[in-house]
């Protein structure tokens, strides 16, 4: 089989975790190079425990758990962009997109998994992930585009399809009523978590067998749950339920054709 290269590029550290973490753990698995790339060190984030980190040493602590997923799901170490949380939409976009076209050029991913334009609850970070992903996409394959990046190893790159994480109603249901919340609280306000169609989504992946890796990535993302948080209590009834065990996402551009039906397989006719 030959080698295929993956990269998921999110915003914080644990983004990679919730839904796609049981996706990077299968494809490692299956022998492909998958590599996590993450705009911040997740400097805004909660801390569940004061005995886990302070706000001073908060982005160290969620760098070195981010570490501990990647190994536990198998992948390569996570890249770091090194913008801070909560301040992507005042980024320079065409900075933050020449970063992620070189290390697209560099890496040479078959797939690209990243945020739609919903950014799972509306998060202003994601968002902006998205749309440099996105362009990204595109630029990374032009030659008149940064050309300085043009030497050696950095050469021009067509990424052959570009995926979006999606939930859909279904999921978001069943996660409310096993105790998580249908909103994210961002300095006070509300953000719901926003589904899909079923009829928008064109691929879920089947996670059952890398399950226990999935969890055992989301646990290592311990400044973001709390103790009694639903990932660390899993009961053995709610591991059964297919809203863990499928990791659904969006075709957004592909050179290589579009599925017949939903497909199973993010390297589907590769
Ligand atoms: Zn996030």
């Amino acid at each position: 089989m030959a080698r295929y290269t993956l990269m998921a590029v999110y915003a914080h550290p644990d983004d990679e975790a919730f839904g796609s973490g049981g996706t990077l753990a299968k494809y490692a698995a299956q022998g492909c190079d998958v590599y996590v790339v993450t705009a911040t060190r997740g400097e805004a984030g909660q801390i569940a425990a004061p005995e886990i980190a302070t706000p001073a040493n908060l982005p160290d602590v969620r760098e070195r758990e981010l570490r501990c997923a990647c190994q536990i799901y198998g992948v390569h170490s996570p890249i770091f962009m090194g913008y801070q949380d909560g301040q992507l939409t005042i980024v320079h976009q065409g900075q933050a997109v020449a970063r992620l076209v070189r290390i697209i050029r560099e890496l040479r991913p078959d797939v690209i998994i990243t945020f739609g334009p919903d950014g799972i609850y509306g998060h202003y970070d994601h968002i902006a992930v998205h749309r440099w992903a996105s362009i990204a996409f595109d630029l990374a394959a032009d030659p008149d585009c940064f050309p300085e990046l043009l030497r050696d190893t950095c050469q021009p790159h067509q990424v052959r399809k570009l995926y979006y994480r999606a939930l859909t109603q279904a999921q978001i249901t069943a996660m409310v009523s096993n105790g998580m919340p249908e909103a994210v609280m961002m300095d006070g306000v509300p953000f719901p978590f926003i589904p899909y169609r079923g009829d928008e989504i064109t691929t879920i992946i089947d996670v059952s067998d890398w399950l226990e890796v999935k969890l055992a990535g989301i646990r290592c993302h311990a400044t973001q749950l709390g103790h009694d948080n639903p990932f660390i209590t899993m009961p053995e009834e709610v591991m059964q339920q297919p809203w863990l065990r499928t990791e659904c996402y969006v075709l957004a551009r592909s050179t290589v054709g579009w599925p017949q039906g939903t497909e199973i397989d993010l390297l589907e006719r590769l």
